[in-house]
């Protein structure tokens, strides 16, 4: 079925290259849930993993709100089973970071750092990093204390004391939240005002669960097996200090995995990528997945329907080129439009049938 799809269209490949129906870029929910549905679609794909294979739930260890895992699991065994569902129905896999590619002409160029692939149509699911602060001991107690996602593990901090350093919306934003589990919360912030908005700045003020420490730079994170506390110096008189916490959230931003794709697609001011149509970029053909294109939400689940999203419209674009008039496939709003069209007149269709039933 994936043969007769790409029959009849231009390609550039070189003789005998396997040209894929959809290459993948990354490994994590997005990117594996894009694979699932895809090769499930009988589309002739691959991932392309990355480095930091099953992405970043692979630094984590107790999921607990991914539906279907009642009593919760860990992440990289749920990233194995996303893996491992992808593989049985077919998805190739291979472990290495895509270092260049070329969206100019069909089918679609990618490179890793020995080899080249191609495909006719690509789905970006490459994340976004959380920032870390680099502190001597901070990566080697995330997970066991050291968070970089409050919605994510600030259920473990019940009637527990916690610090949250950041300056922006997003530390005001995790800061509140924790409130709701958390005995104390420490906001704190290196410089002497806030750069969030004055409505969050006020919010927080006004939460008596949250102590505001202004000039307070975190210099380390203490703890043998879990985070106990951490060291502080005042930005202003040098000196130093230990606050005594059990938890730690940094939440000084993300930065979006897209360096690759600079000059290429569309971005905002960060680095997400923006979508043209759907999941579609202004690429015919090159699609969006997960926290690549997210800074709202960044939640497995969400990434993972994402993916789905993703891969049905590459699937559908896919089909388009064959069926429909050329400019369908190559104009991304059109291709959209269409379907919204075809969608309605299906609507309209079913309505009427159950009307008269
Ligand atoms: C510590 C921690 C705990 C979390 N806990 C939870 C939780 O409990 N529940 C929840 O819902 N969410 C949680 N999250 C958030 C969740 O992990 C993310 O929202 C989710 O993983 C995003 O999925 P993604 O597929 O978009 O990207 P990612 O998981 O970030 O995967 C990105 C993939 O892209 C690959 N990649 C990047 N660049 C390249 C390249 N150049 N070439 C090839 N591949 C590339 C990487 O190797 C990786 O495989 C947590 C996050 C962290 C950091």
């Amino acid at each position: 079925m994936a043969d007769e799809r790409t029959t009849g269209v231009a390609s550039n490949a070189p003789e005998g290259a396997t040209v894929y129906d959809v290459v993948i870029i990354g490994s994590g929910p997005a990117g594996y849930t894009a694979a699932i549905y895809a090769a499930r679609a009988n589309l002739r794909t691959l991932v392309l993993q990355g480095e930091q294979l099953g992405g970043q739930l692979m630094i984590t260890s107790e999921v607990e709100n991914y539906p279907g895992f009642e009593d919760g699991v860990l992440g990289p065994e749920l990233m194995d089973k996303f893996e491992k569902q992808a593989r049985r129905f077919g998805a190739e896999m291979v472990p290495q970071d895509v270092t260049k590619v070329d969206f100019s002409a069909q089918p679609f160029t990618l490179w890793t750092y020995n080899k080249q692939y191609q495909g006719h149509s690509v789905i970006i699911a490459t994340g976004a990093s959380a920032k870390w602060l680099g502190l001597p001991n901070e990566q080697r107690l995330q997970g066991r204390g050291v968070s970089g996602c409050a919605t994510c593990d600030g259920f473990f901090f019940r009637e527990k004391a916690i610090a949250v350093v950041g300056g922006g919306d997003t530390a005001m934003e995790e800061a509140l939240f924790l409130t709701r589990y958390a005995s104390q919360v420490h906001l704190l912030h290196r410089r002497d005002s806030f750069r969030a908005s004055k409505i969050m700045q006020q919010r927080v003020q006004s939460n008596p669960k949250i102590t505001i420490h202004y000039n307070s730079e975190v210099m380390d994170v203490l703890g043998e097996n879990a985070v106990e506390g951490l060291t502080l110096r005042d930005t202003q008189t040098g000196a130093t200090s230990t606050l005594p916490v059990q938890g730690f959230f940094v939440a000084i931003g993300h930065q979006p995995n897209t360096e690759l794709f600079k000059g290429i697609l569309e971005m905002d001011a960060v680095g997400y990528l923006k979508p043209a149509t759907h999941t579609m970029t202004s690429i015919p053909g090159v699609f969006l997945a997960g926290d690549v294109a997210d800074a709202r939400y960044r939640q497995a689940v969400t990434a993972a329907g994402e993916g789905c999203r993703a891969a049905i419209d590459a699937e559908r674009w896919l089909e388009s080129r064959g069926e429909v008039n050329e400019q369908t496939a190559e104009d991304a709003a059109a291709w959209g439009a269409l379907n919204e069209t075809h969608d309605a007149a299906s609507d309209a269709e079913r309505d009427a049938t159950s009307a008269a039933r």
